[in-house]
């Protein structure tokens, strides 16, 4: 079942490439663990997926310990983060999807070890409050970000709204895509900005058509599992 689901998650991935005429190279599958046990995502790690996402911080440490033993397993961290739980697990990630203010920068400045690989949450479809900057914020922002040695600005991302349709859809991904080259015409060496994470089960497809390098797939891969 979850190699059935997840075999028709890449070959959706693979078609949505062909019609965008992109490489199926550029897209990573981001496994969502959140609704299932350590075994499960332990199974998919057998079926070789490589990146696994949680939403929460002692959820995925939980997970990282049990898969342990996959040691090319890359961890992201997708959702909002607060600030007292950054130093619990900024250095055991790969990426956070999910930097939406300079207080959660500066923290993460702090505490990680390392240069951290950060994608910045843009709110595009504004009507929903939720998480994520607005585009108009994002330069100033990003200026801010200059002088933090920790934060590496390696893309956008954002979350549609639910119930959606495939129109506005398309629209949202592809506002976040204008929105990444203003990124990467600001030409700044902290903030390559070459990544897109958008697309969660209902809307990968979409996503990918309009220039997603990462999918962020949780429910789809575990129907029926
Ligand atoms: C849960 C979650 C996903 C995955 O959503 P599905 O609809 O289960 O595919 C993706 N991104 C974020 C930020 C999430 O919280």
């Amino acid at each position: 079942m979850l190699a059935d689901n997840l075999n028709e998650i890449k070959e959706t991935i693979k078609l949505a490439c062909a019609r965008a005429h992109r490489s199926e190279t550029e897209v990573t599958l981001v496994a969502v663990t959140k609704s299932v046990d350590s075994e499960v995502a332990e199974q998919l790690a057998e079926l070789g997926v490589e990146d696994f996402a949680e939403n929460r911080v002692d959820k995925l440490l939980d997970k990282k310990a049990a898969l342990k033993k996959f040691s090319s397993i890359k961890w992201h961290l997708i959702g909002n983060l607060q600030r007292r739980k950054v130093k619990l697990v900024i250095n055991d990630i790969d990426y956070f999807h999910a930097l939406d203010s300079l207080r959660l920068a500066e923290e993460i400045q702090k505490r990680a070890e390392k240069a951290i690989s950060c994608f910045i949450e843009v709110n595009i479809s504004a009507e929903e409050t939720k998480h994520g900057l607005r585009k108009e914020e994002l330069k100033d922002f990003i200026n801010q970000l200059s002088s933090m040695d920790k934060i590496r600005v390696v893309g956008l991302m954002t979350m549609a709204p639910l119930n959606t349709d495939d129109q506005k859809l398309h629209e949202i991904f592809s506002e976040l895509k204008n929105t990444q080259n203003m990124v990467k015409e600001m030409n700044l060496p902290f903030a390559p900005c070459t990544e897109l994470s958008m697309g969660m089960s209902n809307d990968f497809s979409i996503a990918v058509e309009e220039g997603a390098t990462f999918v962020r797939v949780g429910r789809g891969l575990f129907r029926g599992a």
